[in-house]
């Protein structure tokens, strides 16, 4: 007899450079905005107001090469290259001090979003999903273990369309660095191995069409490699 009336889905993963294991997803966290830029160019105060948070499904993450899938219901698809930290060790109520310790390991990654549903999500009061959530709507380059990398805090985080420069920033910028945004999460659940955090992207967020190249990356981390799909 078997366990369940239809096939399973097979458990969301990311590859690990130089390793032929791979991080088992459970949950993907976003934070909204993080860096002061990119705060204002959408037109809000970035003086530290507390984080907020949005979360793409576990198999919203896929590989950040080849295609990058245009999804359906947007003539405004905008790039958003952000952080992306795996979460190794759960817990609640973690301290920012004790943070690092719940790292796994670093990534680079697109939180792909529809921006025309997201405005006017804005206008009416409605929620994000649909405008962030999306099939394949965060590519992501395979993770480098901290116990490797370490846990940089600062670092050029970039992206080129077509090889113009469209994003540019610092880690060290960040609103709320990694060890904050993980001592957030913690308060509101149990942050579990498995978890995986989008850290916010920095400013020159801009629309994608058709066969552009996107290119980015986090100096001293990864680099990614795509071309936009047809719609
Ligand atoms: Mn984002």
């Amino acid at each position: 007899m078997s366990e369940y009336v239809i096939p399973p889905v097979t458990l969301p993963s990311l590859a690990i450079v130089d390793q032929a294991a791979r991080f088992p997803i459970r949950r993907v966290f976003c934070v909204g905005r993080n860096y002061s830029e990119h705060a204002r160019e959408m037109g809000h105060d970035p003086d530290r107001e507390p984080p907020f948070f949005f979360m793409k499904p576990a198999d919203a993450v896929v590989p950040a090469t080849g295609t990058l899938a245009y999804p359906p219901l947007t003539e405004d698809l905008h790039h958003e290259v952000e952080l992306v930290v795996a979460i190794g060790k759960g817990g609640t109520r973690i301290s920012p001090s004790a943070a690092l310790d719940h790292v796994y390991g670093y990534a680079v990654g697109l939180d792909l979003t529809r921006r025309d549903i997201q405005a006017q999500a804005k206008k009416m009061g409605r929620p994000w999903e649909w405008a962030k959530a999306f099939d394949a709507s965060g590519p992501s380059t395979p993770l480098i273990p901290a116990s490797k990398l370490g846990h940089p805090s600062s670092g050029k985080i970039w992206l080129k369309v077509n090889g113009e420069e469209r994003q540019q920033g610092d880690l060290a910028d960040q609103i709320w660095p990694v060890q904050d945004v993980i001592a957030y999460v913690s308060q509101s659940v149990e942050l579990q191995a498995g978890d995986v955090i989008f850290t916010g992207t920095p400013a020159g967020v801009g629309a994608l069409k058709p066969g552009d190249v996107v290119t980015a990356g986090i100096d001293g981390i990864a680099q990614l490699h795509m071309t936009v799909g047809q719609r």
